[in-house]
């Protein structure tokens, strides 16, 4: 009896191998909806090795060569792994509507089924304003709400610029590999219109093993630049090679290929570039530098005519002058407002006199109007996620503060012209919440009875006296109790970090993230062991949807519950992206 079963288990597992042996992946994926005339890379993998000869290739029941006009390249043994694929590069399809591809091998059919659309008829508006709040969660707006314009008897003495912003929806950020997503595969998704995989972007992720050889969509910068004559700009307080700002552009499976990427942002050229990430652009022999050549970025751009600043007076002074602007304010990510507006601590000493996100938008918005036909830019403010991480939430919200500020230029600008579409989201949110207060006064052993929940939280009492929209210090006596869901092994202070951001745990010998014992010795500090696996450092981003809003025409399009990809078809459409050749 024992022996017919594995007879019988050794039977199935043969047929198993025997019938994956015949399976084929397709790329673009099933249910891919692509702009009509939109460039594509094709790509059918083979599960095991083939001649030319051997498979078939059916697009509506024709030829992929007729539809393509384009045999590509059939590769018999595809990186020495013994499995055979066809690529066809830079195809496109010339004709809305339903497609099904079909791929024969041996007998067997692989299918997949794509929508092609067609290009607006009519543009709605002239400019599109894409703001990307990275990690950006519905608590980081209620307390950057509460923290910049404070609230009694439960009404909010204020409201955020995007508060009044009329179409809004709930978005899905899942990718092709995973519920949960990072930046990369995220804005790709608002990038491109199709899915990608955690730490790729512009690409699905095949078996390609070069990072730099996976399967291709055209990205919306490369869209702007290929059918209008639109101005494109970039702007970022992360560095410009860092993932949201990178897919406006950029195709790779790796994020980290920074070098690579500075120069897809080279190839595409946007009129406006403003951000940190100065040590991808600088040859290697130049202090600071992270590039593993010696090719001098700033120096190609400068040559190309680009304007060339480093700090916030020379942008304040460019922009008036320039319509091709490079900023380069920092080697890494640039610092948050807590850091250098409001507590002014050691951490911006290295680069002293950056602007913020608000200077950044302000300075792109002049030097992008200038031209007639219109423009695309995309505005990330990038440090919301990157204090997130790290369990700083005082940092996320004045972060998010300085964001809506940003928000609210591209309003006022929205004022005197109204073709402009003004969209504003994140990428994917954070496991973050607000529960209620921490005041010191309130009787209790130690800083967690000092935690009021229900009607014992009652309302923060920071202030803004000098009314620049940021509390004066994070540092009151009665602030919020805000919690991560997520974490790494860490001590809890209840207190803002003044000196330098929150740096929960640290590596131990074992490779294990541990917590921090620099913050055992504050004073009510509790012990919270982790949850998430133990090679983790900080939080984590969460699966729960994502909020969009959007102002002005074109902004109809944005209800009910999204897809992250539909939001590329919603900016393409509101400039009838496509429709006109250049
Ligand atoms: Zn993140």
């Amino acid at each position: 009896m024992k022996y017919n079963l594995t007879k019988l288990a050794v039977i199935f597992l043969t047929a198993e191998l025997y019938a994956s042996l015949y399976a084929s992946t397709i790329y673009p994926i099933d249910r891919a909806q692509m702009l009509r005339d939109g460039r594509f890379d094709f790509k059918v993998e083979f599960d095991k090795k083939i001649k030319n000869s051997d498979f078939k290739v059916l697009i509506n029941g024709k030829n992929y060569k007729e539809i393509f006009k384009n045999q590509g390249e059939f590769i018999e043994n595809e990186d020495n792994l013994n499995v055979s694929s066809l690529v066809v590069k830079d195809v496109s399809i010339a004709k809305e509507g339903s497609y099904k591809v079909e791929v024969i091998v041996d007998g067997k059919t692989d299918k997949v089924n794509w929508q092609v659309y067609a290009p607006a008829l009519k543009p709605k508006a002239k400019n599109v304003i894409l703001f990307i709040g990275d990690g950006l969660s519905v608590a980081h707006r209620t307390g950057a709400r509460i923290l910049s314009k404070g609230i009694s008897e439960g009404k909010a003495n204020g409201r955020l610029t995007v508060d009044d912003f009329p179409y809004m929806a709930f978005i899905g950020t899942s990718g092709t590999d995973s519920i949960a997503t990072d930046s990369a595969n995220s804005m790709s998704a608002y990038m491109t219109g199709h899915k990608s995989a955690v730490n790729a972007m512009g690409v699905y992720v095949s078996r390609a093993k070069n990072s730099l050889n996976h399967p291709k969509q055209e990205t919306l910068g490369e869209l702007i630049r290929r059918t209008s004559c639109k101005s494109l700009g970039i702007v970022s307080d992360a560095e410009l090679e860092d993932a949201t700002p990178a897919a406006v552009v950029a195709h790779t499976r790796r994020r980290a290929d920074k070098n690579e990427i500075v120069g897809m942002l080279y190839g595409v050229k946007p009129d406006v570039l403003l951000g940190g990430g100065s040590a991808y652009f600088l040859p290697q022999s130049m202090p600071g530098s992270k590039r593993k050549d010696e090719i001098n970025y700033i120096d190609k751009f400068k040559q190309d005519g680009y304007m060339f600043v480093t700090d916030a007076v020379s942008l304040k002074e460019a922009k008036s002058k320039s319509d091709k602007l490079l900023g380069l304010f920092h080697l890494g990510n640039m610092d948050g407002v807590l850091d250098r507006q409001i507590v002014k601590n050691d951490v911006t000493k290295k680069f002293p006199n950056q602007p913020d996100l608000t200077e950044m938008t302000s300075a792109a918005l002049e030097v992008l109007s200038k031209n007639k036909n219109g423009f695309f830019l995309m505005v990330e403010g990038a440090l919301i996620d990157k204090a997130s991480h790290p369990l700083d939430w005082e940092r996320a919200f004045y972060d998010t503060i300085m964001f809506d500020k940003s928000v609210s230029l591209a309003k006022e600008f929205a004022k005197t012209n109204p073709d402009t579409l003004i969209i504003v989201t994140g990428d994917h949110t954070h496991g973050i919440s607000i529960i209620g207060t921490v005041d010191d006064n309130k009787q209790g052993a130690d800083m967690r009875e000092k935690v009021g929940v229900y009607a014992d939280a009652g309302f923060t009492n920071y202030e803004d006296k000098n009314g620049d929209g940021y509390p004066d210090t994070p540092n009151v006596s009665k602030r919020l109790a805000v919690f991560f869901n997520n974490f790494p092994d860490y001590y809890e202070t209840f207190r803002p970090k003044l000196d330098t951001q929150f740096v929960p745990a640290i590596q131990n010998e074992k490779g294990e993230y541990i917590a921090n014992e620099a913050y055992k010795s504050v004073s009510g500090a509790v012990f919270r062991g982790g949850n998430i696996p133990r090679n983790t450092d900080t939080g984590v981003h969460s699966v729960d949807d994502m909020i969009v809003q959007a102002y002005g025409p074109g902004g109809e399009a944005i209800k009910g519950y999204m897809d992250n990809t539909q939001l590329f078809r919603v900016i393409v459409d509101a400039l009838a992206l496509g429709k006109s050749k250049k």
